[in-house]
């Protein structure tokens, strides 16, 4: 027997069209790539979002084409995740700190037919060139005084936009539609592409508003440090159209001090963002008043495992740290770091500890780890196992590539190797490639690089296994020093000493200017390795 209730389909358009009537005054704050903050409503980005909406059916757009950005969190991008979707379209988001043959491979497979830019990837557009061999039609995402500098047979955002009404009606349509579209950064090959639905992105937003999730409210301004391009800005957009809560978008400036300033003047409670930029926003508000300038409450750290002193230099500026846990495969957000009513008695080091893993699965996803054989790992906390996944929005196969996914029965590979807890509480020890394997057992280089980044005079570390002739591998420890600082191999090995077991030291430390970082800001340990490749080898 049916239920009797009514099936309507869960549709982006209609967040929108919620936050347009219900949460008409709240606002949207940008930082616009041209340079002036601008301010709208969520009832004028609705607004906007159908004129543009309008604007890309008359260009021919049609359901399930591709329309593409290179673009950074402003309130345009933010337009376009309700008006692409809306019209059953697919948003194509692409990052723009790849390299340009990788932009093309992304937007030549997933045969993107229109590309939208910000004007600060003019040079990339024309480099692109003939090169892009799906697009028809390219929109510089910016008004009439800026278009001189376009790229020639460019259109302009605001001209297409300001030719349309706003009475575009959103379709209806199945719920299972595409609705955005995310390439991996292709650390290891060629780029995958994750093909979300309108139905998971609701399923989504909903946990994100839980106060299990992100609790994100009416009550939040959202200081949105995530880039757009980067797995939907976690979310984010959609969740905050959702519940009404303040999105403030920082454009091209995702330096501290500009960070810190939008924070002040928008009266941020809460925000998002990789563990660099956190660094960044530190450097700079330590050097200001925060505890009487900012309003920052909670803060996740998200998309590479956090060391323990990030989460106390937040506490120590009055803001609460915790992490997430996703990828772009999950949509991205799997777990997070809320605590349970045992964790109230805590002590100040077992509290950070806990703010230090990547929390525990909210409703919507079943995470489990297993052994080389394929066998369940005991949720000890202590034993690593490859980490898999399933849930509402998690993938089922990459886009355009048939034969990928997950197994028979929903279980994808993560390529993460993690514990888990008694309550569900992940703690991500490495990715499977970065594992160092020596004399048969598992070192965690995140463990090492986050001892070592406890170390005062560490900026940043990394580790990676290398080659050895005894032991399989072993790990070699890389250190960005402070200003300042003078290397000191036996110290920084002694500090180590106090945090992890002795057979996981280091072999040796190497001192460098600089640690080569992803598209993504992960620790690009695939360059590390080459450069070090014979480090340990007679
Ligand atoms: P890519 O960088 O390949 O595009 P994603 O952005 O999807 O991939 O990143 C996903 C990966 O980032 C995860 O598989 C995991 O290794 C890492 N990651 C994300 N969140 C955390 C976390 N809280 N702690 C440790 N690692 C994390």
């Amino acid at each position: 027997m049916r239920g009797l209730m009514q099936d309507r389909p869960l549709l982006i358009s209609s967040l929108i069209e919620h936050a347009s009537r219900y949460h008409s005054e709240a606002e949207i704050v940008t930082r616009t790539c041209e340079g002036p903050v601008v301010r709208h409503s969520y009832a004028g980005i609705a607004d906007r979002a159908k004129k543009i909406a309008q604007a890309l059916l008359d260009l021919g757009v049609r359901p399930g084409d591709r329309v593409a950005t290179l673009a950074w969190n402003t309130h345009r991008h933010l337009e376009l995740y309700f008006a692409v979707s809306g019209i059953g379209a697919v948003l194509h988001t692409v990052n723009p700190r790849l390299f340009p043959d990788q932009i093309s491979y992304i937007l030549n497979h997933a045969e993107a037919r229109v590309l939208m830019f910000d004007i600060t990837f003019a040079g990339l557009v024309t480099e692109l060139g003939d090169g892009l061999h799906s697009v028809e039609t390219r929109i510089a995402m910016t008004d009439a005084a800026h278009m001189a500098e376009m790229p020639a047979a460019s259109l302009c955002y605001e001209t297409i936009l300001g030719a349309q009404d706003a009475t575009y009606d959103w379709p209806d349509f199945d719920e299972t539609a595409a609705s955005s579209l995310c390439y991996t950064s292709g650390t290891t090959g060629n780029p995958k592409g994750v093909l979300y639905s309108h139905r998971s992105t609701l399923l989504h937003s909903m946990m994100l508003c839980q106060v299990d999730g992100m609790a994100l409210s009416s009550r939040d301004s959202t200081l949105l440090c995530v880039p757009l391009f980067h797995v939907n800005g976690w979310g984010i957009p959609y969740a905050s159209a959702m519940c009404g809560a303040k999105l403030v978008l920082p454009g091209p400036n995702l330096d501290g001090a500009s960070l810190y300033e939008l924070a002040a003047t928008e009266g941020c409670t809460f925000s998002l963002g990789v563990p660099t930029v956190w660094f960044g926003f530190l450097d700079h508000a330590e050097t200001r008043d925060p505890e009487t300038e900012l309003s920052l409450e909670r803060v996740i750290v998200g998309g590479s495992s956090a060391p323990r002193a990030l989460m106390r230099r937040l506490s120590a500026i009055g803001v609460h740290g915790f992490q997430a846990w996703g990828m772009s495969e999950t949509s991205p957000v799997a777990t997070v770091g809320n605590l349970l009513p045992k964790h109230a008695a805590l002590d100040d080091d077992a509290r950070v500890e806990m703010q230090c893993v990547g929390g525990r699965p909210v409703f919507g996803v079943e995470l489990r780890h297993i052994d080389d054989d394929g066998a369940l790992v005991p949720m000890d906390g202590r034993t690593p196992g490859e980490l898999q996944i399933r849930g509402h929005w998690v993938t089922s196969g990459y886009y355009g590539q048939a034969g990928t996914g997950p197994d028979a029965e929903g279980w994808f590979d993560t390529g993460d190797i993690a514990t888990l807890d008694g309550d569900g509480y992940v703690r991500i020890t490495d990715r499977s490639k970065d594992v160092i394997k020596s004399g048969g057992e598992w070192i965690s280089s995140i463990d090492l690089e986050n001892a070592a980044m406890a170390h005062p005079d560490v900026a940043e570390a990394a580790v990676i296994g290398l080659s050895h002739p005894k032991w399989q591998e072993r790990p070699l420890l890389i250190v960005v020093l402070r200003k300042g600082a003078s290397p000191d191999p036996a110290g920084l090995r002694d500090f180590l000493a106090g945090y992890v077991a002795k057979w996981w030291l280091p072999d040796d430390i190497a001192y460098v200017d600089a640690i080569p970082h992803t598209a993504t800001g992960k620790i690009q340990k695939t360059e590390l390795r080459k450069q070090f490749a014979d480090h340990f080898l007679p």
